[in-house]
């Protein structure tokens, strides 16, 4: 699509931070992060929400967070992360093309909860 912003990021229009790409999935660093390494995970194909994911596409995006979060987890030292998707705009989904985020978390970071952190 062409208003969309993450359409644009996988056309290579828009400048973005990859850290992961096959055919189907490009994940690559958020604007602006919630924590060091924030890290967004989209199928290449636009989707507005998870409601509109075909389920072939849906798997490769879960095995990317399943390969990636471990990865973002060590590249930054975090202990844990907070791995989320708003889902529709009033579950504060700013994007209108499907991401998961990958947050990493600390120790010392509030334990604040999903909610907080990604909307
Ligand atoms: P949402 O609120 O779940 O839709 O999250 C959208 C995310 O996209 C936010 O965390 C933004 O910081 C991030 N974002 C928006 N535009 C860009 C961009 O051009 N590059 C990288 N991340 C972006």
């Amino acid at each position: 699509m062409d208003d969309c912003i993450f359409c644009q990021i996988v056309a290579g229009d828009i400048p973005s931070r990859t850290v992961y790409e096959d055919d189907d999935v490009l994940a690559f660093l958020d604007a602006n992060p919630l924590a060091p390494g924030h890290t967004l995970v989209i199928p290449k194909d636009h989707h507005e929400t998870l409601n509109d994911l075909p389920e072939d596409l849906g798997s490769e995006v879960m095995a990317a967070l399943h390969r990636l979060t471990p990865a973002v987890e060590d590249a930054v030292d975090a202990p844990a992360s907070t791995v989320a998707f708003n889902n529709g705009e009033a579950a504060g989904q700013e994007v209108p093309h499907v991401h998961g985020h990958i947050v990493p978390r600390f120790e010392d970071d509030g334990g604040r909860t999903i909610h907080a952190l990604v909307s």
